[in-house]
């Protein structure tokens, strides 16, 4: 598939409880091929909820997610949906990165058998070429001198550009952020803000959890605000951040801007 035609994600009245806690309820949502989403919301409305269940780390009780019209982590028979085997889940979340707040590199390895380690384990490419690629992508991270380092002598922000560089190495059509700069030192986060921004450009469906609204606003094109479980507002940046309609998100915006 050309790039900007794939990694249209569809999110259908998702539901899901923890015990009886209502973590998401009845949440929908489009998010275009290519485009840059961020999500909102204060802590425990239910973002990294969503955010996994895109790429079925967390099992939905009610709805469905499709990702370029393929159900994640099920299988439709008639009007049934049964859950896939964990080796098909793990092929499907190849066309799905997720970057997480903690970096969560091989401390063992070093930073280039962490970005080669995925492709070739998946056999999307030889190992030689999987080397050639974590080159481009160390590049692109700006991180070309450190691939024979290890990654647990690196500073937080070099651990997570080496974290995005590792989720790209498997070409995915979708990035989910969870968080990425929040276990960072203040100083580090606009290295790696600098990459997702970059990453933006590229034709790669992005969604990304933050409270970086100066970033939402120079990148985002959709903002969806969450609390309780449920989407309550959504749309363009300018009109989510410069013109919130909603109570919760004028209050929200109106403590973090302070
Ligand atoms: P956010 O990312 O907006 O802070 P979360 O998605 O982490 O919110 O959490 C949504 C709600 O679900 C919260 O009330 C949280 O306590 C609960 N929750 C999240 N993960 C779990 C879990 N693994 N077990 C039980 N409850 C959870």
């Amino acid at each position: 598939m050309p790039a900007n035609s794939a990694g249209h994600i569809s999110i259908t009245g998702v539901s899901k409880y923890y015990g009886r806690q209502k973590a998401l309820d009845n949440v929908s949502l489009e998010v275009k091929p290519g485009s840059v989403t961020v999500i909102l919301g204060p802590s425990g409305s239910g973002k990294s909820t969503l955010l996994r269940t895109i790429n079925h780390l967390e099992r939905v009780d009610e709805g469905f997610i499709q990702i370029d019209g393929d159900y994640i982590g099920y299988r439709r028979e008639g009007d049934r949906l049964y859950e896939l085997k964990e080796k098909a889940i793990l092929r499907q979340r190849v066309n799905v990165g997720y970057v997480f707040q903690s970096f969560n590199l091989f401390p063992h390895l070093t930073v280039l058998e962490n970005i080669i380690e995925a492709p070739i384990a998946h056999r999307l490419l030889s190992r030689k070429a999987a080397i050639a690629r974590a080159h481009k992508l160390l590049d692109r991270v700006g991180l070309r001198d450190k691939a024979d380092a290890w990654s647990r002598h690196l500073s937080g922000g070099q651990q997570q550009r080496i974290a995005i560089a590792r989720a790209l190495a498997l070409n995915p059509r979708v990035m989910l952020f969870d968080e990425p700069t929040s276990a960072l030192d203040p100083e580090l986060v606009g290295e790696v803000l600098d990459v997702i921004k970059d990453l933006a450009r590229s034709g790669t469906t992005l969604v990304v959890v933050t409270h970086e609204i100066g970033f939402a606003r120079e990148v985002a094109d959709r903002v969806v605000f969450m609390v309780d479980g449920r989407i309550v507002e959504e749309g363009s940046s300018e009109a989510v951040l410069n013109h919130p309609q909603h109570p919760r998100t004028r209050q929200f915006l109106s403590k973090v801007l302070a």
